[in-house]
């Protein structure tokens, strides 16, 4: 952390900032330039309450040279494994399914299919936060049992997202990877208990949340034990209203830029219409997305929740034949 003073700022008023940082253990450094005077800070300044040194009129400015999220900020990357699959392997891996868990024979009737066609995990929601308390609000834990049941049958991991931190247990035994929604990525209590336990955990982007908030949010999962996070981008809102959400390609190469985590697109939350959802993939992988969730339905026209935005199986696999085409010209395995 980098302090500039005021031009009139005077010896003691440093000399006082000094001993404040000292006692805090934190070594400084003073630099009398021709035009500023600096103290540099040394030390783990993460826990510092750095903007209250704004409190003196003395001080011109704060700047932190330490990420706030420190734990994702380390430069290995990191693989997160589920399975046999490895997330950040320079692979693409295609998570696919319907938006809502309906009942066991469609997903008896899906499953197998995507399986064949490159798909690794399936998704499905079994508790769903709706907007309208009126929608369809998913089949709750008959939905998780039915999960489980597909996933050993089919020796395919699955994916489902968490409402409640009642829940986790629940979770826990019943799914490979706890999914964390756009609406709940700032449930803190949730992601620390997430932390405490060691299963991946997909999160996902708010829809009015930075990229920097995001990395916090993974950070309370991080910081509490559990490395296993996929960081998931899904559009963000903007005054832009002829698709659900306004996908943020850029959100990919900068998360890539400032994390270790694997980072993957839901392309149809961001779309909101199955018509949009292959050329978002497709820029997905493009911009270097290390996979890609896909809302896939037999009868979307019947579908509980989202039809208008899922795929039926047949453009589903005309889409993973492209993204194969995509994959294999940036050198990646899918
Ligand atoms: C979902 O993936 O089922 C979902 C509800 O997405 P989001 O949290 O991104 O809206
Ligand atoms: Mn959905």
């Amino acid at each position: 952390m980098i302090i500039k003073f005021t031009k009139n700022v005077k010896e003691s008023q440093i000399k006082h900032i000094e001993n404040i940082l000292k006692n805090q253990n934190f070594t400084t450094s003073y630099i009398h330039g021709d035009i500023y005077k600096l103290l540099i800070v040394i030390g783990d300044t993460s826990q510092l309450e750095t903007k209250r040194l704004n409190v003196y009129d003395f001080v011109e400015d704060v700047i932190n040279i330490q990420k706030p999220y420190k734990e994702s900020s380390v430069k290995d990357r990191k693989k997160v494994k589920v399975g046999k699959v490895t997330f950040n392997d320079n692979n693409i891996v295609l998570i696919a399914g319907p938006c809502s868990i309906e009942d066991e024979e469609s997903m008896d009737l899906l499953v197998p299919k995507l399986k064949e066609h490159n798909t690794s995990i399936i998704r499905g929601g079994a508790f769903k936060p709706r907007t309208s308390p009126y929608s369809f609000q998913g089949i709750g834990k008959v939905g998780l049992d039915i999960l489980y049941q597909i996933s050993h049958k089919y020796k395919i991991p699955v994916v489902s997202e968490i409402t409640d931190v009642r829940d986790i247990d629940l979770f826990v035994k019943n799914v490979d990877i706890i999914q964390v929604g756009a609406r709940n990525m700032q449930n803190y209590v949730l992601l620390e208990e997430l932390g405490k336990t060691n299963k991946p955990i997909l999160l996902k982007r708010g829809f009015v949340n930075t990229i920097e908030e995001l990395l916090l949010s993974a950070e309370y999962i991080l910081a509490n034990g559990n490395q296993n996070v996929i960081l998931c981008e899904r559009g963000i809102r903007t005054f832009e209203n002829q698709t659900r959400s306004t996908l943020d390609i850029s959100a990919i190469p900068v998360l890539k830029k400032l994390t270790n985590l694997p980072v993957i697109v839901d392309p149809s939350h961001a779309a909101g219409h199955w018509e949009y959802v292959e050329s978002l993939s497709l820029a997905a992988i493009a911009a270097g997305a290390d996979g890609l969730m896909i809302e896939v339905h037999e009868n979307p026209e019947f579908a509980l929740s989202d039809g208008q935005q899922s795929l039926k199986p047949d453009k589903y696999f005309a889409l993973v034949d492209k993204i194969k085409l995509v994959a294999q010209a940036i050198n990646k395995k899918l």
